[in-house]
């Protein structure tokens, strides 16, 4: 038999290796930040459009590279960075693999453009997947720039596989906040669509961390310092009473780099011992250094896992300089009995005090800090419903009201006995209509219709609330507890009532209808969540975030079983929507199938 196996072409190969480098625009981002200060940079700006689905352009300062690196800087295996084997153990840049370039410039349009100090003009690459299009001289300033246009544009499958542009998003600023954390005397920008999310002058590293965030940080930060010959640490832990009920804010650096390590958390969380409750999680941002010989960053391909030779005694070394810092600064004994108690609160929350009713306000759901107007926005007035023609369009052009609109809509010459709806897999509904089928998606449809109710409801008119025969004390973190009081009037309006507010907890006595007792918790953490996430700046209403967070986790989920009955109330109800046709957060919530559709499946 001849032989059969062969090297693989270049471009696929690179292809391949860029399945383990860049899973998501965030990969890409970090490969590039990283790219800056090895080059020495100390000014990076980040520039994104959709996430990064469509651009992620970083700008450094630094060194640039002559013509024949540039060219050479998207080999596979191409690195500056290390020489020989040997050079791995001692390593004091973020990249040594050779690998990003390659790896991005298989999988999207990257436009580079590069000089050095005293190069006249500099050089101008582009290249798609693999390929060099275009080499040129360019005039441009000292540094790099590097353009990384259509993430993923041939590989189909991974675009599709994206999340949406928060979450993307997210994923981003999560690794910049990283980056920027880890070089506090490097000045950063980041711009999305436009809009500038962070401009972080040079400084140290505490304001570094109160630039990130927010004025508030300052007070809660506990300095860590500690030198001795193996580990030197540096940094802040956040004081007990400012601990989170999600792991946040919990960031190691080693040399520079941040990672990952449960075990040393393990051993911050046990310096905290008896300080925290249960289920909190103390924040921190520590800063090892340790020789670089005595580490290594080669165990995991995403390189946030790191192997110490001496990992026991970091955990001891680490663990004794946070309870002495913690001891130090005098937050160790947290019940001060001679406080009063009073200053304490940070509001004057008072039941007699008089808050000012919400005014009717109407807003637009479909507003997205980091969307760019594709959308048609959804009507925004309940009083005056306008006709989306979106869906309508697809069984009458005539405008109709609700009841109307169901005869309309659906096929009801049959008997009224026979099921008119039918369950696909718990997941999808299936049900007759005058022009053929329709296949609705039960989770989005019932997010759809949970979204209109509690916007509603939040915007409105008086909600509907039910008051819980024993009222429930939750606790939550003061950032969190400031900010369930500040949407206060906004969840009342949404069907919530309070009776007390503490420093530390909130004690609820109403829930909207559509909440049960057990969830109650879990939907306000979700919403603060949410909140977190979708606003860079609190300037912006909180009514769409609310309910659409709301939707989500209350929505039935794929996999929940319906009664005929729920069927058809699902159904109609999602019918009756303003705007039936896409989830509150833009996916279909039902497609259909004419009947001459159906027949061409039997056509072919
Ligand atoms: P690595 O960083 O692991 O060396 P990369 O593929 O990220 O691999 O980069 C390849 C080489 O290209 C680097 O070693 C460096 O010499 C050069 N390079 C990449 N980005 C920059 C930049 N922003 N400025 C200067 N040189 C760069
Ligand atoms: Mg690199």
């Amino acid at each position: 038999m001849s032989d059969i196996i062969q090297l693989l072409p270049d471009h696929v190969a690179n292809q391949i290796a860029a399945g383990e480098v860049v899973q998501r625009p965030a990969s890409v981002v970090k490969e590039l930040l990283e790219n800056a200060i090895d080059a020495g940079a100390n000014n990076i700006k980040l520039l994104l459009k959709d996430a990064g689905k469509t651009l992620i352009q970083v700008i450094d300062n630094g060194k640039g590279m002559s013509a024949t690196d540039a060219r050479m800087s998207f080999e596979r295996h191409a690195t500056s960075k290390i020489k020989k084997a040997e050079d791995l153990f001692n390593l004091c840049t973020k990249g040594f693999r050779g690998e990003a370039l390659a790896s991005i410039a298989a999988i999207a349009h990257v436009e580079l453009k590069t000089k050095q100090e005293n190069e006249e003009l500099g050089t101008c690459i582009k290249i798609e997947g693999s390929k060099i299009i275009n080499q040129d001289f360019v005039s441009t300033s000292k540094g790099t720039s590097l353009a990384v246009k259509n993430l993923f544009y041939n590989i189909p499958a991974r675009r599709n596989f994206l999340k949406s542009d928060t979450v993307e998003t997210r994923h981003i600023i999560d690794e910049f906040q990283r980056v920027a954390l880890a070089h506090p005397s490097i000045s950063f920008l980041l711009h999305h669509n436009n809009n500038e999310v962070y401009h972080l002058k040079s400084s140290n590293l505490r304001k570094r961390i109160v630039s990130i965030f927010g004025a508030k940080m300052n007070e809660k930060l506990v300095p860590i310092n500690e030198q001795t010959d193996i580990l030197s640490i540096e940094g802040f832990v956040a004081k007990p009473e400012f601990s989170k009920r999600k792991r946040g804010e919990q960031f190691f650096f080693v040399n520079d780099r941040f990672i990952k390590s449960s075990y040393l958390n393990h051993a911050v969380v046990n310096a905290f011992d008896g300080l925290l409750e249960q289920g909190a999680h103390p924040s921190y941002f520590l800063y090892l250094s340790v020789p670089a010989n005595t580490i290594d960053i080669n165990i995991h391909p995403t390189k946030t896992e790191i192997k110490f030779d001496n990992e026991k005694a970091l955990y001891a070394m680490l663990r004794a300089t946070v309870k002495h810092s913690l001891g130090q600064y005098n937050v160790a004994p947290v019940l001060d009995f001679s406080r009063d108690a009073n200053l304490d609160t940070p509001y004057h929350f008072n039941k007699n005090t008089t808050t000012a009713t919400t005014p009717k306000i109407t807003v637009d759901p479909n507003f997205n800090p980091f969307k760019q107007e594709t959308e048609k926005p959804i009507s925004n007035s309940f009083n005056t419903p306008k006709k989306t023609e979106s869906w309508e369009a697809l069984y009458t052009s005539t405008a109709f009201d609700v009841e109307e609109k169901q005869e309309v809509l659906f096929d009801t010459s049959q008997e009224v006995k026979t099921q008119k709806t039918f369950q696909i897999q718990r997941k999808y509904l299936l049900s007759s209509i005058k022009s053929g089928a329709v296949l609705i998606n039960q989770s989005l449809a019932h997010q759809r219709i949970l979204y209109e109710e509690f916007l509603e409801s939040i915007t409105v008119k008086e909600a509907n609330s039910q008051q819980l025969l024993f009222p429930v004390k939750i606790s939550f973190s003061s950032s969190e507890i400031e900010m369930i009081y500040t949407i206060k009037t906004e969840l009342e309006n949404a069907g919530f009532s309070f009776d007390e507010f503490t420093k530390d907890s909130v004690t609820i006595k109403g829930i909207p209808l559509s909440v049960t007792e057990s969830k109650i918790t879990i939907v306000l953490e979700e919403l603060l969540n949410n909140i977190d996430l979708e606003v860079p700046d609190a300037s912006f209403s909180h009514f769409d975030i609310m309910a659409k967070s709301f939707a989500k986790t209350l929505s039935i989920k794929t996999g929940t079983q319906l009664s005929e009955k729920e069927q058809e109330t699902l159904v109609n109800d999602l019918f009756s929507c303003k705007e039936p046709s896409i989830s509150p957060f833009g996916k279909s919530t039902f497609k259909t199938l004419t009947l001459k559709e159906i027949d061409n499946l039997f056509n072919s």
